[in-house]
């Protein structure tokens, strides 16, 4: 999975599968599409329910101490300018003179190793040492570059581009790494332009880069004026921070508490790319736990206590401080990423550097899913101080003190902050999910079956009911009743159209984990030892057993709780 060569074909792969059976459609297909907005299909529309119920149902409703937020989407503007969205949620970006696109810095390296032209390149030389042939490069100029990077100094003017490499590297300039490489191969008069970083789509020279706000914007009432400008929001945490006020005041709840939220959020991505996973329009599930701040803690308990050891820290106790409560939230998250079947394997941590972190922020620690184009975020846990709430109650000019009764104090509490993406962590199921193996059918011939090994309670069909045949009433009505019996409790597919075989294999194709297949045995044609039993048919071994029909719901409802 791994394997770069592999991993555009899986990633097609995957991307096909999607469409094929209606995980997740481009949105406004009929019209050509609209860049960084995807619709999730009846599949799709599933797993997602699935996975935001289990985030609600593990951070909300299985805690006391976390309660739940709905907000609406587009606020006062005045939040983003308290939150700092309107003066820095900007990314640098820089155009390229000759095609026109925008690249975001930050994405220009990823994007670069992408491209063909660049992968063929890199085929010729050994950037960093002298192993490239100048006639090589010439050729390479003349006939694929022409075609797939027309607008690269090396491909507009061969001769004098490597002229000046060579000379370059006479002088013992050579190129670093092989993003200099391609500066190198940008770059025509160095003296008069210094060196100029390629455009990964056509080769042209990039500007310099320039900040771009990448926040929506609308207007609210009749008349669009800069009076009614409003922003769709980029992140749905904000609300919760403006809300504070109302939900201590309405909910009882005590220091330490969470509020949690789900819901849609809004970023003007430059380069929306990797399927759904950066997109402008996309779903967030936020937690802002609030806790007292290190200094109330060593007032209350007389010492903060102090971090040890690696992993989770268990049960929370009234004298941890930020960092704690930080590796608590860490740990707890990456226990619900492998509960929902993600396997630790599969992910990563990463520890934000100091010298990364926002100015307030006093860590970030970064779960990361390996994805088949490359290693990436799926949630970000930050430790943010009080920076927030002190800001929304600079800037609105009302009070976000807490009075704390157990110190007879008052304080704005400080803030850890997990902020998941729902479409992000559907696309790392999606990629984890799916699997190609070679079967043998009945009549001993070789297929490939594709399989989406989805957990039981991602799974976005649990259990597919097949009467063996739908011309047989009896077979028919039994498998209804069967039907009826699970639908109350999962998520089930009745089908009785076509082979047997085939019936499973769009199944398996689905997701689905379970199969249920009403034979004649069911409805007593084989005597009465075996009625009311089925065939119980397992997704991953495709193992099949004999169970009761009252054995059913208890069977299948053990593996989703
Ligand atoms: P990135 O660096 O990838 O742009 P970020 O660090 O800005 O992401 P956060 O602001 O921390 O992201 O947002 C929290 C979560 O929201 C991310 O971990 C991700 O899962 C999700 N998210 C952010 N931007 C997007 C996007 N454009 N498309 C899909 N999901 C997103």
């Amino acid at each position: 999975m791994n394997d770069r060569k592999a991993a555009p074909d899986r990633m097609e792969k995957i991307v096909s599968l999607c469409k094929r059976r209606g995980f997740i459609f481009q949105s406004s297909e009929i019209y050509g599409g609209i860049n960084g907005f995807w619709d999730y299909g009846p599949l799709g529309a599933e797993l997602k329910r699935n996975v935001k119920e289990l985030w609600w149902k593990s951070m909300t409703k299985m805690r006391d101490d976390v309660v739940g937020l709905e907000a609406s989407i587009i606020m006062h503007p005045a939040i983003w300018k308290a939150s700092g969205h309107v003066e820095t949620f900007a990314d640098p970006m820089s155009t390229c003179k000759s095609c026109k696109k925008l690249i975001r810095d930050d994405q220009w390296w990823p994007m670069m190793c992408e491209q063909p032209w660049v992968q063929s390149l890199a085929g010729l030389v050994e950037p960093g040492t002298d192993s490239f042939q100048t006639g090589d490069l010439l050729k390479w100029a003349r006939g694929k570059g022409k075609q797939l990077a027309p607008n690269l100094a090396l491909v507009r003017n061969p001769e004098v581009t490597i002229s000046w490499l060579a000379q370059e590297v006479e002088k013992g300039n050579r190129p670093k790494d092989a993003r200099d490489f391609y500066l190198f191969l940008a770059t025509e008069q160095f003296g008069a332009t210094g060196f100029i970083t390629p455009c990964p789509h056509c080769g042209g020279e990039l500007t310099e880069p320039r900040l771009f706000n990448l926040m929506l914007r609308t207007n609210y009432g009749p008349i669009a004026t800069d009076d009614n400008l409003a922003y769709l929001r980029p992140e749905t945490a904000q609300a919760i921070f403006v809300q504070f006020k109302n939900i201590v005041d309405s909910s009882r709840v005590k220091v330490p508490f969470g509020v949690g939220q789900i819901g849609k959020a809004f970023r003007n991505e430059i380069n929306p790319r990797n399927f759904t996973f950066r997109s402008r329009e996309f779903e967030q599930m936020e937690l802002e736990f609030f806790i007292k701040p290190d200094e109330v803690v060593e007032k209350q308990t007389g010492s903060v206590a102090k971090l040890a050891g690696e992993g989770h820290p268990g049960e929370p106790q009234p004298n941890w401080g930020w960092e704690l409560w930080h590796r608590y939230w860490v740990e707890e998250r990456m226990k619900w990423y492998e509960s929902i079947g993600l396997p630790r394997e599969t992910l990563e941590m990463f520890s934000q550097p100091k010298s990364e972190l926002a100015h307030y922020a006093k860590a970030c620690v970064d779960i990361l899913f390996k994805f088949p184009f490359g290693t990436q975020e799926l949630e970000g846990i930050a430790a943010r101080g009080n920076f927030d709430l002190t800001q929304h109650q600079t800037h609105s000019g009302k009070s976000l003190e807490y009075f704390d009764e157990t110190v007879k104090e008052k304080y704005i509490p400080h803030v850890i902050e997990p902020s998941a993406g729902v479409d992000r962590l559907l696309l790392a199921l999606i990629c984890h999910a799916y699997d190609e193996e070679e079967v043998t059918d009945d009549k001993g011939n070789k297929e490939t079956r594709v399989v989406m090994r989805f957990h039981p309670r991602v799974a976005p069909i649990t259990v597919g009911v097949f009467p063996l045949l739908k011309n047989k009433p009896e077979l028919v009505s039994k498998a209804k009743e069967v039907r009826d019996l699970l639908r109350p409790q999962m998520n089930v597919f009745y089908d009785d159209a076509g082979a047997i075989g085939r019936r499973y294999r769009r199944q398996d194709e689905a997701g689905t984990p379970f199969g249920v297949t009403i034979d004649f045995d069911t409805i007593g044609e084989n005597g009465p030892e075996l009625a009311e039993t089925v065939t119980l048919r397992h997704r991953d071994s495709m193992q099949q057993e004999r169970v009761a029909i009252s054995e059913l719901p208890r069977l299948l409802l053990s593996r989703l709780v």
